[in-house]
């Protein structure tokens, strides 16, 4: 029986990690759920899974959210980050789903990493943002980081297990990071200046949070992605390529020295590497669909256009930059997309902010998580005030 915490579990991912635990309640027990502001499905959830701790991160929705469960005096509600670090380090888990979105998901998922858990890695920007320091912390407690990513997972099942960390000594030659292309993949860069919000959310493939389908249409997941692969792989951009294959069914491959590539496919459905991560090394029922390959009938690839896609040339200077570099690339990143998702900014004013937020802060190469966090905060105080200035 695995006791597993669920960081951002009214979140796609954390709805998507719910359904395979239902389906398995042999296997699984809830120990602590965890989410921002919404009491409502936080506290139906709670009703389903009946954990020990349900964490709200915002401390109002913390005190609705205890209002609500009074009859459940078994379930102990816990706020803010505080919390959020406790349900995610404690003694009774042994698994902590990290599927809070953006680098308010770093604390928490450090702190399940710290206290030695099979943490599984949706939370791709925690890791980004602080990579080096991230994956020592990993090593010295002997966590098992496990990546739920679909093409992490999918990397990771397509090579030798004792081998992830170290590609070249299992004669791997080069990643194939396969990317969707979004929603705007045939967009001029005309058409690209007018794209809605909604139009941006709308993925062609897969159901995901509002942050992530934007990161999704800009390409910057890739560029996120990219990174994530770097420091979970230990390898280089050099050593990755991207090819976008619209039809999001080969979820990335691995090429071996003998000229082998190994793919891993399936329907674009989270609940695959969910299952795999939250069952390794066995495989359980998570509920997909069989793949139809005769429906799909074919496969297309195509180089990703980074004129039109700038993010994906930031992503990779910034990791090339180091130290501190990738923080800002991603609190940039978050500032950008969460004006343009409010209707403050325009889509393709989102890499120019990055670009002349990177651009406007110093990289600090040795680092620590307090530097991490001082060089998020002052990026995001630069890339508001330009957001202003494009809004005027
Ligand atoms: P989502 O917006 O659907 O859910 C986010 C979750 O995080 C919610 O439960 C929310 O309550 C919680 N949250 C947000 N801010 C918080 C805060 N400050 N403190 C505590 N909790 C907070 O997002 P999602 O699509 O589920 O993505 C979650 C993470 O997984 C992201 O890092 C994303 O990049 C990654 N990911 C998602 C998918 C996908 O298919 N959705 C695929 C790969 C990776
Ligand atoms: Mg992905």
């Amino acid at each position: 029986m695995r006791h597993v915490t669920i960081l951002g579990a009214t979140g796609s991912i954390g709805l998507n990690t719910l359904d395979v635990i239902r389906r398995h309640p042999d296997r699984f027990r809830v120990y602590g759920l965890a989410a921002n502001i919404r009491v409502e499905e936080m506290a139906e959830l709670c009703r389903e899974f009946r954990p020990q701790r349900a964490v709200m991160a915002d401390a109002d929705a913390a005190e609705t959210l205890a209002q609500r469960l009074s009859d459940l005096p078994e379930i102990t509600v816990l706020q803010g980050e505080v919390g959020l670090c406790e349900v995610a380090a404690a003694e009774s888990v042994d698994t902590v789903m990290a599927a809070i979105v953006g680098a308010a998901g770093l604390p928490p998922t450090l702190a399940a990493v710290r206290a030695g858990k099979r943490v599984l890695l949706a939370n791709k920007e925690a890791l980004v943002m602080s990579g080096q320091l991230f994956m020592d912390a990993v090593t010295a407690s002997g966590a098992e980081l496990l990546p739920i990513d679909s093409e992490h997972n999918a990397i990771f099942q397509c090579m030798p297990a004792d081998r992830v960390r170290d590609p070249r000594g299992a004669g791997i030659t080069r990643i194939l990071l396969t990317a969707s292309g979004g929603p705007f993949r045939s967009h001029s860069n005309e058409d690209l200046k007018t794209v809605s919000p909604a139009q941006a959310c709308a993925h062609p493939n897969w159901a995901m949070g509002q942050k992530i389908s934007v990161d999704s249409a800009t390409l910057m997941n890739k560029g996120l992605e990219l990174i994530e692969a770097c420091w979970l792989f230990n390898t280089d951009p050099s050593r990755i390529e991207v090819h976008v294959h619209p039809e999001s069914i080969i979820h990335s491959m691995v090429e071996y020295a003998d000229g082998s590539v190994l793919a891993q496919l399936g329907s674009p459905d989270m609940r695959t590497p969910i299952a795999n991560g939250l069952a390794w090394p066995e495989r359980i029922d998570a509920g997909v669909a069989p793949l139809d390959l005769f429906a799909i009938g074919r496969f297309h690839f195509e180089r990703p256009d980074l004129h039109r896609f700038p993010c994906l040339r930031l992503a990779a200077e910034a990791f090339h930059a180091g130290g501190t570099a990738p923080a800002v690339l991603n609190a940039a990143n978050e500032e950008a997309v969460a004006a343009f998702l409010a209707g403050d900014l325009g889509f393709t004013d989102i890499p120019v902010i990055i670009e002349r937020t990177l651009a406007a802060t110093e990289v600090v190469a040795g680092s620590s998580f307090e530097i991490i966090f001082a060089k998020d905060a002052e990026a995001r105080r630069f890339a508001r005030e330009q957001i202003e200035r494009l809004a005027v």
